[in-house]
């Protein structure tokens, strides 16, 4: 995976360090030497990540993450301090301006190309991710309103997978109450918990007593549900080879032993942070969907849901050799109710008939709303003489039992008329909407309340 990283740095070696050791990664740099360059630039170039000095003339680096984090521009783009100071006070500032990581100088090779692939992995996600919602905004399919900028951390749900007694308290005093902490120190009963628990991240230990913490790791990997949930690993110093392995398979980040307290409050949030931000922006853009494809007053599918999925279901009938049937349904003299009752109460009729006509057709039929008062059927696999059947159950199901509708109005008497088609072997959505609406227009003409097939 390459990326585009923006170094920033007042010192010309510090970033040509920096530089060398990231382009030897394949990773494409770019470089600034003061904070007001490094927000020009990084509002111009869009990159990836941004390893940004602390100590700089002028503007620091807590004031220049600070403003990166405050405009819109610039805000997803994840901010790494790089400090010479090793303090704990220096990481919580850093982690109060914004940032997302820290590195401290000098530099370790293995970390810095730890921090900046994961970092820009969950960046390139994000990025997509909010191109959905984007495209999802623009024709119109999810409201503006939509905030993926303000993700809450509070309250997540944190599954540490660690056998020691001593690092156990030390995680969970740590970490609650501010998050709930989960202690596993079996790893086959941990995996079974990630898959059906619903956790924010994960902390595995490498040094597990009966158990390898890589293959624990490897396999939330390899399992759908758990694929996508950020591991952290804790690492003892001697093993940092295995460190190199894990990062390989996939883990999201990790903490050296002994365990720095801020440090592991910063890593969890981060890994929390992120993980919902795409959360959300997936939620969003299913959201976006469902809106797509739905007819708000009844719940059914739209008309443009039909549209595209009635070719394909066509085509697949053909495959299996098996008809597709179609109907098409018109409430008899509907303006009539709205004339006589209101629009509101046309509207509980319409929701009304939408129930009706979902809990009568099967699982695999496709309930639409076609149009202010119509509604359409496609029942795969089925051939005319059975959507017929369907067609006289729904037609009985509307005319036998009035609509109970609110306030004075009580029960009204409403009637359907169908038209149904069944599909030949050339046909085409158009001609089986064209097919089942003149037999529509044969059974209005024939008194209303009626079913017409049209064999065509
Ligand atoms: P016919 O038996 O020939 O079908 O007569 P009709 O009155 O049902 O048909 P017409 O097409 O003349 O009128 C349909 C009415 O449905 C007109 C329109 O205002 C109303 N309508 C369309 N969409 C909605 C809606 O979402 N809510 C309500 N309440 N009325 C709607
Ligand atoms: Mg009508
Ligand atoms: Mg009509």
């Amino acid at each position: 995976m390459s990326g585009r990283v923006l170094v920033v740095d007042d010192v010309p070696t510090n970033v040509k360090l920096l530089e060398a050791k990231l382009e030897a990664e394949y990773f494409e740099v770019i470089s600034a030497f003061n904070g007001p360059d490094a927000i020009k630039l990084a509002t111009a170039h869009n990159p990836d990540i941004i390893l940004l000095d602390v100590m700089m003339p002028g503007m620091n680096g807590y004031e220049v993450c600070q403003a990166l984090k405050s405009q819109p521009e610039t805000r997803h783009i994840p901010v790494v301090m790089v400090t010479a100071l090793d303090q704990q006070s220096e990481k919580v500032r850093g982690l109060e301006a914004g940032a997302d990581d820290f590195l401290t100088k000098p530099v370790d090779d293995l970390a810095l190309v730890a921090r900046v692939r994961s970092l820009i992995r969950l960046k390139m996600m994000n990025d997509e991710l909010r191109m959905r919602c984007a495209t999802s905004q623009e024709i119109g399919l999810l409201s503006d309103s939509a905030d993926t900028d303000f993700v809450e951390t509070e309250g997540a749900r944190v599954l540490v997978i660690e056998d020691k007694d001593f690092y156990i308290q030390k995680i969970k005093d740590t970490l609650s109450p501010r998050h709930t902490v989960i202690v596993q120190d079996d790893a086959d009963e941990a995996l079974m918990q990630a898959r059906s628990d619903d956790f924010d991240v994960i902390i595995i230990s490498l040094s597990l007593k009966k158990f390898d913490g890589l293959r624990v790791c490897s396999q939330m990997r390899s399992i759908e549900t758990t694929r996508s949930l950020p591991i952290l690993i804790l690492v003892e110093e001697e093993d940092k080879n295995r460190l190199a392995r894990g990062l390989e398979i996939g883990v999201n980040d990790y903490l050296l032993r002994p365990v720095d307290r801020n440090e592991l409050i910063a890593r969890t949030e981060t890994q929390i942070r992120w993980k919902r931000y795409a959360d959300q922006l997936r939620q969003d853009f299913q959201d976006g969907l469902e809106l797509a494809v739905t007819d708000q007053l009844t719940g059914l599918y739209n008309r443009r849901y039909l549209a595209t999925h009635l070719d394909k279901l066509i085509e697949k009938s053909y495959e299996k050799g098996r008809p597709v049937s179609l109907l098409i349904m018109d409430i008899d003299h509907f303006k009539n109710i709205n004339d006589t009752y209101g629009h509101d109460v046309g509207d509980e009729v319409l929701q009304e008939f939408g129930r009706r006509l979902a809990s009568n057709i099967r699982g695999i039929d496709l309930g639409c709303r076609y149009g202010g008062e119509e509604f359409v059927v496609v029942m795969p696999d089925t051939d005319i003489s059975f959507a017929y059947m369907v067609a006289e159950r729904l037609r009985q199901e509307v005319a036998d039992q009035p609509f109970r509708v609110k306030g004075s109005h009580g029960e009204l008497e409403v009637t359907i008329s169908i038209g149904i088609t069944a599909s030949d072997q050339n046909a085409r959505s158009e001609d089986m909407l064209k097919s089942a609406d003149q037999a529509l227009y044969q059974a209005k003409n024939e008194g209303r309340n009626k079913v017409v097939a049209n064999a065509a």
